[in-house]
């Protein structure tokens, strides 16, 4: 299946000069949807992850339906005072400020293998956050999965030496 089908791209989206990639179709479409999940399933089932980690908001559509695939933990990341209980946060540059991403203080541990998913890699600041938050909680990535790579943002530099999957590439 060619997943590029169910990627609609609107130019000037949220600003003049960009070209969104909207996964919206993907979601609608039932078949694409399982594709995508099944695919990242069988990508990482291998690197045997107990948990998912996955940010706020888009990267949660595909981390929840694949940790109950996999029979691992969903671990929500978000921004800043969105979790109830004791957080962990972690603070990037962005090109004008920075952002900030918390998860909880015992979602991840030692012993945790955390597979890190999102909807789209573009400069690779969200996922290394995720990534970060994960390592300092004393757990190990073992692989980063994207429905949507941008990569002539050169994402990956920022990412670790596991395996990187991305089912649709846009160079
Ligand atoms: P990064 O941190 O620069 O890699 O940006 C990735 C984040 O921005 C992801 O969480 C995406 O949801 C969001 N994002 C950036 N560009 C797009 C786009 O074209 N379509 C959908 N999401 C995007």
């Amino acid at each position: 299946m060619d997943l590029r089908e169910y990627i609609r791209s609107i130019p000037d989206f949220p600003k003049p000069g960009i070209l969104f990639r909207d996964i919206t179709p993907l979601l609608s479409n039932p078949d694409a949807f399982g594709y995508a999940i099944d695919e990242f399933k069988r990508t990482f089932a291998p690197t045997r992850p107990t948990a998912i980690l996955a940010a706020e908001s888009r990267g949660f559509l595909f981390g929840a339906p694949l940790a109950l695939a996999l029979g691992a933990a969903f671990i929500p990341v978000r921004k800043p005072g969105k979790l109830p209980y004791k957080t962990r946060k972690f603070s990037y540059d962005l090109e004008y400020g920075s952002d900030s991403l918390e998860i909880h203080v015992d979602a991840v541990g030692q012993g945790s293998r955390v597979l890190l998913i999102d909807d789209l890699l573009a400069t690779g600041g969200t996922i290394e956050a995720c990534a970060k938050l994960a390592q300092e909680a004393g757990a190990e990535a073992v692989g980063c999965g994207f429905v949507v790579e941008l990569s002539f943002l050169d994402g990956r530099k920022k990412l670790g030496n596991y395996p990187i999957k991305s089912l649709i590439t846009y160079d």
